[in-house]
Parts: C-alpha cells; structure tokens; sequence
C-alpha cells in the first residue's frame, strides 16, 4: 500500500473565522440534540464551514452504519441499527432551525431493507418540503439494488433534484465501489428521467483513482447518453491509509478543462474543482439546471 502523499498547496482549506466557527458549534450541538448525521461532518468535508453560512447541508439518513464497504469512503460499514420513523420530522426541523435553502439528503446503502429505505426518503422529502416551502430538496440515492419500484417511491414524493453518484469510470467500477455497477446506476438516471422528466438529474465523479482523461471524457458521453443534466468533479482524498491510495492529483487547470468538456457535451453545469463534493454549490448548480 503507498503511503498518503503530500497534499498539494491548492488542496489546502481556508482557515475559519472566529464566527463560523461558533456557527459550526451550535449547529453541531443541535444535531447532536436530535440524533442526526451530517455527510458535512461525518466525511469531514472540506467545504464545511461556506456551504452551512450559505445555508446548504447535506443530513446522511437511515444510520450511520452502512450495508456495503467502498474502498474510497470513510463511512462506518457493519449491521445498521433499527429503523427511525420519527427521523424525517427531525430532519425537517433541523432544516428549518438551520434557515436551509438548498438542503440535500442522502443515506447510507440499507441493503438490509427491501425498499432500501425508499420510504423513509420520500417521508423525509415531504417532511422538509412541507416545512420549508421555499428551500430546494435534493436527494443523493443509492441504486436499491436495481429495485425500481423504490426509485419511483422517491420520484413520488417530487425531490427538486435526483443525484445518483457514478463515482469512477466503469474499468474501475467493481474495484472502487462495493456491489454497485456502472450500468446499473446509468440505468438508474435513465429510468428516473423516464418517470419524472421535469426532474434535473446529477451525478458525479471523483478523479484520482487511476482513470485516465480518456475514460472521463467516456464516462461524461454515458451520463449525457441517459440526459444527466448536472455533473459534478471533484479530486479524491484518501481518507486513510486503509483506503485507496490517491494515484494522482489534478491540478486547479485541468479541473476547468474537464468543464469545459463536459458543457461542450450538454450538462446544464458542471462543477468542477480540488475540493469539489456532490453537493458543493449545490443550490447555483439546480438554478442553472431549470434556466435550460
Ligand atoms: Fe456538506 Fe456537501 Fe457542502 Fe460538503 S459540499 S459541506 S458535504 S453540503
Ligand atoms: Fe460509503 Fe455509500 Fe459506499 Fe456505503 S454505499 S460505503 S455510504 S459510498
């Protein structure tokens, strides 16, 4: 196993004001409070502290235990815990209590579950909307194991944005993410653009884990192929030395080429960036997604 490299000087984060910082601590106090999770926090994400003052959150639901082990994430893997009924409502009133604009919301892979956890998705879609009628509700799915009545479950419930991360090029699906497959999670944007066409769809893509630019101009052609509206990329960060090894960094240039290329190929946007994550600037890239 390589040893985590040294970071280069364009991955290095802001430091924080003495106010975010307090904002950060109330906010995580009252998270604590209501026994929630945030994929802000739980992942560390560098964008932590701008994306919580420009009032995005991304709330992780169904646990914070996962069903599958992908070599790149940092989240716990195991036997989740008992599902929480009570958990949309407490998602919802932390939106509120947190003046969420664009608030994003994803899970853990409940392969334990025959929906997934589908329906408690769209509870909590519903939930947050009937509480904030005016903040954006974006949800970041897994692939419910090609269970597609527990897409439309989710579509029912109206998101105003459905993501579906691709994560890698399809050569190095199987070896980054634990039982996902490339194809399936095509056909999963596919079929939810079929069902709710009105729906922006998204995806994303980590680089640095020994694609090369060939197979991510490729991978961008196949999103577009099944009318992927957003896409996002960003560099992968090796979360610890259990983990893949970063095979390269991209440098701040070639992060404005990749979106170059990929508005030349029709996305609505295209974030691209170092510090780039799946729900960074989440709001503007839905905004930009309608206009078109
Ligand atoms: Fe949270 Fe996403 Fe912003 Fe990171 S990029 S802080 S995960 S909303
Ligand atoms: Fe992490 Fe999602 Fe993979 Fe689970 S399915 S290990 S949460 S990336």
């Amino acid at each position: 196993m390589k040893p985590l490299q040294r970071k280069p000087d364009w991955l290095k984060i802001k430091l924080v004001s003495e106010q975010e910082a307090q904002h950060f601590k109330e906010i995580k106090q009252m998270m604590r409070s209501k026994t929630l999770h945030t994929v802000c926090e739980e992942a560390r994400c560098p964008n932590l502290h701008e994306c919580w003052a420009s009032r995005t959150a991304t709330f992780m639901i169904l646990g914070d235990i996962c069903t599958r082990a992908c070599r790149f994430c940092a989240v716990n893997s195991g036997l989740p815990t008992e599902l929480d009924l009570q958990e949309p409502e407490r998602v919802a009133e932390a939106a509120e209590q947190m003046g969420l604009r664009h608030c994003v919301i994803t899970s853990v892979a409940r392969d334990d579950l025959a929906d997934g956890g589908a329906q408690i998705f769209a509870m909590t879609i519903r939930a947050v909307k009937e509480r904030l009628p005016f903040c954006d509700v974006e949800v970041l799915i897994p692939d419910f194991q090609g269970n597609w009545d527990a897409l439309y479950t989710v579509l029912d419930a109206k998101p105003h944005v459905l993501n579906h991360n691709v994560e890698t090029v399809e050569r190095l699906s199987d070896r980054v993410r634990a039982k996902a497959k490339y194809r399936r999670s095509l056909e999963l944007l596919q079929r939810s653009k079929e069902y709710s066409p009105k729906i922006p769809t998204k995806s994303s893509i980590m680089v640095g884990v020994g694609e090369t630019w060939d197979e991510i101009l490729h991978t961008m052609d196949d999103l577009r192929a099944v009318q992927c509206d957003i896409l996002t990329i960003g560099q992968y960060l090796q979360p610890s030395t259990k983990h893949l090894p970063v095979e390269r960094y991209y440098t701040p240039e070639e992060f404005d080429r990749l979106r170059e290329e990929g508005m030349k190929r029709g996305f609505s946007h295209v974030e691209s960036g170092p510090l780039v994550r799946s729900s960074y600037h989440a709001r503007e890239q839905k905004e930009a997604a309608v206009r078109v």
